[in-house]
């Protein structure tokens, strides 16, 4: 299985240990299907609120969601991106 990177702690994991995001008109969208049903270039991270709070600090110093997936996202709160995530987990 491929490894991916977290944005959030930097670490590699296997991609099916990781939620992957996609930009879809200028926001960050959740891929339901975590492997890349959706198109384009994603980002990964850990289904870890640390890991989303770290990754959503991140992005507000250095834009990090817009670097990884080349183009400009709005990025929600910490708590909000966390809800969707634990929306997807069952
Ligand atoms: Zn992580």
């Amino acid at each position: 299985m491929p490894l991916r990177r977290c944005v959030g702690c930097g670490r590699s994991k296997e991609k099916g240990e990781l939620v992957r995001f996609v930009a879809r008109d200028g926001r960050l969208t959740l891929d339901p299907a975590r492997q890349g049903s959706l198109h384009g270039r994603g980002l990964y991270i850990c289904p870890d609120f640390e890991c989303v709070s770290k990754a959503v600090k991140r992005h507000r110093k250095k834009a990090i969601f817009s670097i990884a997936l080349r183009e400009s996202v709005a990025v929600p709160e910490a708590e909000e991106l966390w809800q969707t995530i634990e929306r997807t987990k069952k």
